[in-house]
């Protein structure tokens, strides 16, 4: 799942003098000699209202004005500061100063997101924007922004696993049922035109993606076409030459599922009896092969008393990143789901323990934790749900839908990329209809919410599991307290 940041931008002229000014006077002459760098794992891509700076890796991306785009795409580790600033102050006919001190306010804003860092010297990187690509006059946003295509997409290339962990929805009979892989060249097509559409990332998952006999060639298209293949697998079936293959195409992350660092547990969850020592032993030979490998533990009635020395074992491994995530209910493995979701006192117990686990480990091991059953703290203007907005799932059979955990429901049913483009479907009145629910479909606090164009009812999959229906309002919405119960 992806999420959107929208920072507040650097406007042209006097409003350039703006943000971070305690910042730019205590660093000043030590920030301008400075050669700002982002990181490989990033592209920008430019829509009518603005650019995204997309972080292909974490799936994360942010909207940013044009002209911090062309500041951004000078960050490329062959410049100062004090240089970018001159080339700023060329492109905008702007006083030096004022340049300067624009690039020291991008460098403040986007190093919160940890998308720049300062190297004492000049090391260019491998890549490098053009600058003049985002010199255009942006249009005025809309409230829900429609983006050119997708910005990543999930391709569950196959529903077969190897495993049968107990929280997954594909363990739902709707699935078990059709064991089938999508066909290589209907999967070239979506890629074809996912690139033309410059869609940056691309989850394959499933079932397990390493049993899709056509894995290796699909890495490889997307690779050719700057689409950056997450892969997320359980790990068991990794090999030697996978790894080597993977490095040749130079994807050096990795996902990997990984929910105890006990053996009985872990088989337990999975359901296959050896599978711990299988993927510990694959964790540990892709680690000493320089893999980043990022774990996601995902938290059951099971597990959840194990988390401690789950993260110190994560640690242990080498893990690059562990992300942590209660189990949510799902509409489509509700038959199974709700004996496994953590209570509130357990989700209580589990925040203390990973929160002081995160401390613990602060200066060395990135740790992640999100509890998605909590309450929102106050109504927020922000998108809760991705599907539809910047994100897309892709069935094995050529299906789209705005996610994997709704069954195939109609409201939701995009079409089949057999039939249909994907500009078809991206910009089709259905897609349009999720992005902007029709009134008749909205309760009465939703239709008179200020944030309903954002947060569209939010996790429309929560609504339908907790509500029966997918346009109620979220459960962890506060203004819901004012409904009779
Ligand atoms: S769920 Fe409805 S009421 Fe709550 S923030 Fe979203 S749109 Fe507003
Ligand atoms: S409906 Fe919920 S689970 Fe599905 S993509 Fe949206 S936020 Fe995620």
């Amino acid at each position: 799942m992806a999420s959107r940041v929208i920072p507040s931008g650097i406007k042209d002229g006097e409003n350039i003098l703006i943000q971070s000014e305690r910042f730019f006077l205590m660093n000043q002459q030590d920030l301008l000699t400075k050669f700002p760098v982002t990181s490989g794992r990033l592209r920008l891509r430019k829509e009518r209202h603005c650019v995204l700076i997309i972080d292909r890796v974490y799936g994360l991306y942010w909207e940013i004005p044009p002209n911090q785009a062309v500041i951004f795409s000078l960050f490329n580790g062959a410049f100062t500061v004090t240089k970018i600033g001159e080339i700023i102050s060329s492109i905008y006919s702007v006083p030096r100063a004022r340049a300067v001190k624009a690039v020291c306010d991008t460098i403040t804003l986007l190093s919160n997101h940890n998308l720049v860092s300062l190297q004492n010297n000049g090391v260019p990187n491998n890549f490098f924007w053009d600058p003049k690509n985002f010199i255009f006059a942006s249009e005025e946003p809309n409230t829900t922004p429609l983006y050119k295509g997708p910005v990543m997409i999930e391709f569950l290339i196959t529903n077969s696993c190897n495993f049968r962990c107990s929280y997954c929805y594909m363990n739902s009979p709707d699935v078990r049922e059709l064991d089938e892989q999508m066909d290589f060249r209907l999967f070239k097509k979506i890629a074809q035109q996912a690139r033309d559409l410059e869609v940056k990332r691309a989850v394959l998952s499933g079932g397990e993606p390493l049993l899709c006999k056509d894995f290796s060639k699909m890495v490889e298209l997307l690779c050719s076409y700057d689409i950056f293949p997450y892969i997320s697998t359980n790990g068991f079936l990794v090999t030697n030459d996978l790894v080597d293959k993977l490095y040749s195409l130079g994807i050096t992350f990795i996902h990997v599922s990984f929910d105890s660092h006990n053996p009985l547990t872990f088989d337990a969850l999975t359901g296959k009896k050896g599978a711990f020592e299988a993927v510990k032993k694959n964790l540990q030979f892709m680690k000493n092969k320089g893999m980043n490998i990022l774990t996601k533990s995902v938290i059951t009635k099971e597990n959840c008393r194990e988390v401690e020395k789950l993260i110190d074992f994560c640690y242990q491994l080498g893990v690059f990143k562990l992300e942590i995530a209660p189990c949510i209910p799902s509409v489509r493995g509700r038959r199974t789901l709700h004996s496994l979701i953590l209570d509130d006192d357990e989700r209580i117990i589990l925040k203390e323990v990973v929160t002081r686990k995160k401390e613990e480990y602060k200066s060395c091991f990135e740790i992640s934790y999100s509890d998605p059953l909590k309450k929102w703290a106050e109504v927020k203007p922000e998108t809760y749900c991705v599907g539809g907005i910047s994100s897309l799932v892709i069935f094995p059979n050529g299906r789209a839908d705005i996610c994997e955990m709704i069954p195939d429901e109609e409201k939701f049913n995009l079409g089949n990329l057999n039939e249909k483009s994907l500009s078809e479907i991206w910009n089709s009145e259905k897609v349009k209809s999720i992005r902007n629910i029709p009134k008749h479909l909205l309760s009465e606090i939703c239709k008179k919410c200020q944030y309903q164009t954002t947060c569209r009812t939010g996790c429309f999959n929560l609504s339908k599991v907790v509500y029966g229906d997918y346009f109620s309002p979220d459960p962890r919405c506060p203004a819901r307290d004012a409904l009779p119960k």
